[in-house]
């Protein structure tokens, strides 16, 4: 059933600007929209998969509707792009354009120069449930609710996907909102849930002798496990609320980059030139496999608590491949992106157009087609919603992702159905993220410790609890590795 927006929402910040007399916002008719964020999914992996029939759900999905690669901007660094997919816009325009700013702080929501699709959606009175979505701490002030993840300077050295902080404000929207997530972020760590996950991804206790690097690979690995089952248990908790709605619902899990930068050489040992000793590739070949199967589980139960009516998104920042070096890293690290290989989009609903790419990947057949890119999403995502985009993002129409993916119908209603821009009136970006506790700083290695319960320790507690990396020099966080060097630094782990 469509949504009609009754309440249309007077834009009184635009009262005032050049002749926008009378100025209300509302959007047309729409059925609710859901995107499922998988960071670093990729077809190579997912498409075998989906054919031996261990990803049920986005095998579903993708026979009710359409998928192909979506292409990314490069280097392929997960804050930017995950920005530029809920803004429309390159690292130029919304400012966010690695980890750290220039201070050596992690970007935060209050640095980001142009409006997220939840600001816009806000402004055509439309309600958004955005959870652990990159950058997005402090939580806005959004019609809707927003969980908010933060990630450390210092989580440069294990991990750089963002968690819920027992001590840091602003991680909800409304703020009275936290006192609802704590218990859940207690309950997934007391609940023996999490270890139940961990087995699923690895053999625990071990079946073979780990040396301090590979325990350390699990133990990095554990940490978006926990994100993930937290983020995952929090949007369920959110949609359980009957007075919980939202028109566009945004959700994020980080696990499967983090264990296909971890695990690759297990996973295709002939695509490196060093040799991968054999007990390994059997101990740990199949890790990415279970979190793709993990990440489709999460699918299934974000889906199976959204509208029945809703179009739905699963996409990726970008895709992954083996790191072609000579020689294995210090930190194990395996699996790379930065040169930007595309990612995946699936997509389904009533607006959804049927059939676009299907045979490459249900069925094997000729080359996985391309969809769009990463700009495409929220120009398109506004369309559904029945919010006009804007002239000033990358591409305004939808781009190629719109005019494949969506049906010709919807597009009529949407064509010419277009602002200048969507950021007038927009707070000013501010040059650097409020200061953090260093508590706080310091809570990142202590939970990582503290995820030794599950039995995967590393013998040195060193390992476990570095500190904090150095802080790099202003001008090196602006300039990532060109692709296919070492990387160094957190950019490599994310
Ligand atoms: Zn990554």
């Amino acid at each position: 059933m469509f949504r009609s927006i009754v309440a249309a929402v007077l834009a009184s910040s635009w009262l005032g600007i050049a002749g926008c007399s009378g100025d209300t916002k509302s959007a047309k008719e729409h059925h609710p929209l859901v995107v499922v964020g998988f960071d670093g999914m990729e077809w190579k992996v997912a498409a075998p998969l989906i054919r031996a029939g261990r990803m049920p759900h986005l095998k579903a999905l993708i026979e009710r509707g359409s998928a192909g690669y979506l292409y990314t901007e490069k280097p392929a660094l997960s804050p930017v792009c995950w920005t530029s997919i809920a803004t429309g816009m390159r690292k130029g325009e919304h400012g966010i354009d690695n980890f750290l700013d220039a201070s050596g702080t992690p970007y935060t929501s209050a640095q980001r120069r142009t409006k997220a699709i939840w600001n816009i959606a806000s402004d055509y009175g439309l309600k958004t449930l955005c959870v652990g979505w990159w950058v997005t701490w402090p939580a806005e002030e959004i019609d809707g609710w927003m969980i908010a993840p933060y990630s450390t300077a210092g989580q440069n050295a294990f991990n750089w996907k963002g968690s819920v902080r027992k001590d840091l404000p602003d991680q909800t929207w409304p703020r009275e909102l936290f006192d609802e997530i704590v218990p859940i972020v207690e309950d997934v760590r007391a609940s023996g849930r999490l270890k139940a996950v961990a087995a699923d991804y690895f053999h625990v206790p071990p079946r073979v002798e780990l040396d301090a690097v590979e325990k350390n690979l699990m133990l990095q690995t554990l940490w978006s496990i926990e994100a993930d089952e937290i983020y995952l248990r929090v949007v369920k908790h959110m949609q359980a609320r009957p007075d919980v709605k939202p028109d566009l619902t945004l959700t994020y899990f980080g696990c499967t980059d983090v264990v296909s930068h971890r695990f690759w050489r297990y996973m295709e040992p002939a695509s490196f030139r060093y040799s991968i000793p054999a007990d390994k590739v059997a101990e740990f070949q199949d890790a990415i496999a279970k979190s793709y199967e993990q990440a489709d589980r999460i699918l299934g139960e974000v889906l199976a608590g959204a509208p029945q009516d809703a179009n739905v998104i699963v996409c990726s920042d970008h895709g992954f491949h083996a790191e072609f070096i000579d020689a294995p890293r210090d930190d194990g690290l395996s699996g790379h992106h930065l040169d930007g290989p595309p990612g995946i989009v699936a997509m389904a609903g009533p607006d959804v157009t049927a059939g676009f790419g299907q045979a490459a990947i249900l069925e094997g057949k000729g080359d996985i087609e391309d969809a769009g890119f990463i700009y495409d999403v929220t120009p398109m995502a506004l369309a559904l919603l029945g919010v006009p985009t804007a002239r000033d993002m990358q591409s305004h129409d939808g781009g190629p992702l719109m005019k494949r993916m969506v049906k010709k119908e919807r597009r009529e209603v949407a064509k010419g159905d277009s602002v200048r821009s969507h950021d007038d009136g927009f707070r000013k970006a501010a040059s650097h993220g409020p200061s953090v506790d260093k508590s706080v700083v310091e809570d990142a290695n202590r939970a990582l410790a503290e995820l030794g319960y599950l039995g995967i320790t590393s013998d040195d507690e060193e390992e476990r609890t570095r500190p904090p990396a150095k802080k790099k020099p202003a001008g090196e966080t602006k300039q990532p590795p060109a692709p296919t060097s070492t990387p160094t630094g957190g950019e490599s782990k994310n």
